[in-house]
């Protein structure tokens, strides 16, 4: 929307701007944001930054916690959840030491490193992406946390297929597990989705269709047309806003918690993806596996091998694990296949163009960092290429079939996921170094996100009591 400060300033002042808001990522991969008056907007802010406490979002300890986020002008948009007119942008992290410079965990800057590094290794100069963006919407989530305990009860989660009176015909409900494409009278969500496209449209993420997926209960999916790494994760961030905040004007409460429902579909949020190099597609040739060449396949090996330490980044909740199980479309397997749901990575049967041909990774969800997550699979793409893992003799594929009609022994060959939380980070503790080349991820960066997710995150979830315990 900007090119250079003396353009947003213009806009502010033209358009009556009153507030500038600055967003900035924490550690979990949510927004956090600080607002100033428009009033105060100087170019200063660009130069010098604001500062904050980065020991709340998860980057800093307490005695060293001082940083500052200074603005990325380029990622500026006209909020339209605020009803006072505001400008927001996205900022980028620094730390203070002896000079002011890059903290080398902000996730932001990490992508920008691993863009750079595939560029340096002159593998290609762009690694494209498209993420889809799976989410139930619910009537009412509403929790109830007991003093000093860890204990959180969801009282009541109700879905609009049960609840929405606005006609009140309970001869429209969707079957379970029936909903995919499901047409009007029975997506009744069809108009929020909608609106939620239109604003990311005019947001700048341009949207490539929507439609209600599988899980009855109001689960949705939006997907965004391809794009550049960084530039998607931004959007990644961009659509989980756009999504929330346009539920919630219609008080509705949208998640992506991977599967919030015992026994419906989980959300995924697979990842499509292919390197450019001199605005080409290098992973295409008519010859190939699928149409695929043999740099795409090596970058397939590289995931595969290493997937079971990604998911400590693209699957980083405790209950991610609840989703990768089968029978619902989610994957459970390392391998790959052509127009197969239950591989890991899934080679569309219908990206027959060469300018698009590509794979996607099937595993990832949307409590994922983006930039953490989208770099994680570019780093284990490009140890594929730069050591030429070839996913045919490691064995993992291609399985054209659906792998859980196999024999027990021949499933027995193929690699499971990890099961919980606790297995990838153990498996990130095991194998980190593909992502420490070219400096992309810093070993103290590792360390500090295993500490969390499993101090913060899996130590909360494991001594907790569940109900479906009292009736085994
Ligand atoms: N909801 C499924 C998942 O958990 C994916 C359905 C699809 O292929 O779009 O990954
Ligand atoms: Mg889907
Ligand atoms: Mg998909």
């Amino acid at each position: 929307m900007f090119n250079n400060y003396n353009e947003l300033a213009e806009y502010v002042s033209i358009n009556d701007i009153k507030m500038i808001d600055f967003k900035v990522v924490t550690l979990t991969g949510k927004w956090n944001h600080l607002t100033i008056p428009a009033s105060r907007l100087s170019q200063k802010i660009f130069e010098e930054g604001i500062g904050f406490d980065g020991s709340s979002y998860g980057y800093a300890v307490i005695e060293k916690s001082d940083m500052i986020f200074k603005p990325d002008i380029k990622t500026a948009f006209l909020d339209p959840y605020c009803e006072i007119p505001t400008i927001s942008m996205i900022a980028n992290i620094y730390q203070i030491g002896d000079e002011v410079v890059r903290f080398q965990g902000d996730p932001r800057y990490i992508a920008e490193k691993a863009e750079n590094h595939l560029k340096n290794l002159k593998i290609a100069d762009e690694f494209i992406i498209g993420p889809e963006f799976e989410f139930y919407v619910f009537d009412h989530i509403s929790y109830e946390v007991e003093h000093n305990h860890q204990e959180v009860t969801i009282d009541s989660i109700e879905a609009p297929w049960n609840t929405n009176d606005k006609e009140y015909n309970q001869g429209y409900k969707t079957p379970l597990q029936k909903g995919y494409h499901a047409a009007l009278p029975y997506d009744i969500t069809n108009d929020l989705r909608a609106e939620m496209c239109l604003r990311l449209e005019e947001m700048g993420v341009p949207v490539k269709y929507h439609h209600h997926e599988v899980g009855a209960a109001g689960q949705l999916e939006i997907e965004v047309e391809l794009g550049s790494m960084l530039k998607m994760a931004d959007s990644t961030l961009i659509a989980k806003y756009v999504i929330k905040n346009t539920a919630i004007t219609h008080g509705k409460t949208a998640t992506f918690m991977p599967k919030p429902i015992y026994n419906e579909a989980g959300s995924g949020m697979h990842v499509h993806m292919l390197l450019k190099k001199d605005g080409k597609n290098i992973f295409y040739d008519e010859n190939g596996y699928s149409g695929l060449s043999e740099n795409a396949m090596y970058f397939i090996g590289g995931i595969l091998k290493h997937a079971p330490s990604l998911l400590a980044f693209t699957n980083p909740s405790t209950n991610s694990y609840k989703r990768l199980v089968p029978g619902f479309e989610a994957p459970v397997s390392i391998c790959f296949a052509t127009s197969n749901r239950s591989s890991v990575i899934r080679v569309p049967g219908y990206a027959k163009n060469p300018e698009k041909k590509r794979f996607e990774f099937r595993s990832s969800d949307g409590t994922c960092n983006p930039y953490m997550a989208y770099s994680a699979l570019l780093m284990a793409g490009i140890d594929g290429i730069v050591n030429k893992i070839d996913p045919v003799k490691e064995g993992f594929g291609p399985y054209d079939v659906n792998v859980f009609d196999l024999p027990a022994e021949e499933r027995e060959k193929i690699k499971a996921l990890p099961k919980s939380l606790e297995e990838s980070l153990e498996a990130l503790k095991n194998d980190y170094e593909y992502l420490l080349a070219g400096e992309v991820f810093t070993k103290s960066f590792i360390e500090n996100w295993i500490n969390y997710k499993y101090n913060k995150e899996v130590m909360k979830v494991i001594p907790v009591p569940t109900p479906q315990e009292y009736s085994l």
